[in-house]
């Protein structure tokens, strides 16, 4: 067995871009994927049907959470565990984004922010956290940014709620270490998905001038990112940042 073989793999997020492309290597490569959703399911139900087509026959299924509510979060894990008995890979992808500029930023943009995206992967990783030390294994990633690492103008509910999580990612790899639980953080750069499809092209234009491979990263490049955090070949790796942007940044 190796990689993520075997595994039992928990996705927030999974009906989205990123987290569907998640979903669906975790599934290609033997894990069985437990897609944990919003509301909307139609296209983690595209991507179930593509592994079972393919012959990748892993129980997966879906599950229904808003993970920013502390009970839905918790809930979402004890159906996985109870499901398939245990938890092996947690994927906090589930995310939003509310831009304006700090001055006309409302405290709803704030709250709904800081509430799914850091928010929602603390309660799913206090959740998980319990079962994971009780089996002495198990692998969290979590979706951050490169807006939290070195900030962008118009995003700073969501540079703060990204930052936040890298500090929880470091903070819970230090507390849970020793139960052989690791903990790490992926940071994408621009990604072509619905939430980057939205802006205007002046702005993806800028964006794209500002990487250095000349290309947008594609939801599969962060996948096997994922997949390798998510899986023992990075046994020995916790409380990192992996940087995915093709040269973006060099952070
Ligand atoms: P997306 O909108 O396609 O996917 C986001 C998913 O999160 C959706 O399926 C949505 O239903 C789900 N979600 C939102 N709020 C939720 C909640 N409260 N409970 C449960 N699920 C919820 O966007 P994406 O680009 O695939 O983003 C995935 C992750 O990657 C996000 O965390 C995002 O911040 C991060 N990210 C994206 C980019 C990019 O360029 N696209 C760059 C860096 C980081």
């Amino acid at each position: 067995m190796s990689g993520v073989e075997g595994l039992v793999a928990l996705v927030t997020g999974a009906n989205g871009g990123i987290g569907g492309a998640i979903a669906s290597t975790l599934g290609c490569r033997g894990a069985t994927v437990a897609f944990g959703v919003r509301r909307d399911a139609s296209s983690a139900r595209r991507v179930i049907e593509e592994l079972t087509k393919e012959g990748h026959r892993g129980d997966h299924d879906i599950f229904t959470a808003d993970v920013s509510d502390p009970g839905e979060a918790t809930q979402l894990v004890e159906s996985v565990v109870a499901r398939y008995g245990r938890l092996d890979v947690v994927v906090n992808n589930a995310g939003i984004t509310r831009d304006g500029l700090l001055v006309r930023m409302s405290d709803e943009d704030w709250e709904a922010v800081i509430d799914t995206n850091l928010t929602g992967a603390f309660n799913v990783m206090r959740a998980a956290a319990r079962p994971m030390m009780k089996q002495r294994s198990g692998s969290i990633v979590n979706v951050s940014s490169v807006v939290g690492l070195v900030g962008n103008a118009g995003q700073a509910n969501y540079a703060a709620a990204k930052a936040g999580l890298i500090g929880l990612t470091k903070s819970v790899g230090r507390e849970l270490a020793s139960r052989n639980v690791r903990v790490n953080a992926v940071a994408p750069g621009f990604i072509e998905t619905s939430m980057t499809a939205a802006l205007p092209q002046s702005a993806r234009e800028a964006a794209l001038g500002t990487i250095a491979m000349r290309r947008f990263g594609s939801p599969q490049d962060v996948a096997v990112a994922v997949a390798f955090l998510a899986s023992p070949d990075s046994a020995y790796i916790t409380g990192q940042v992996l940087v995915v942007d093709g040269g973006m940044t060099f952070a």
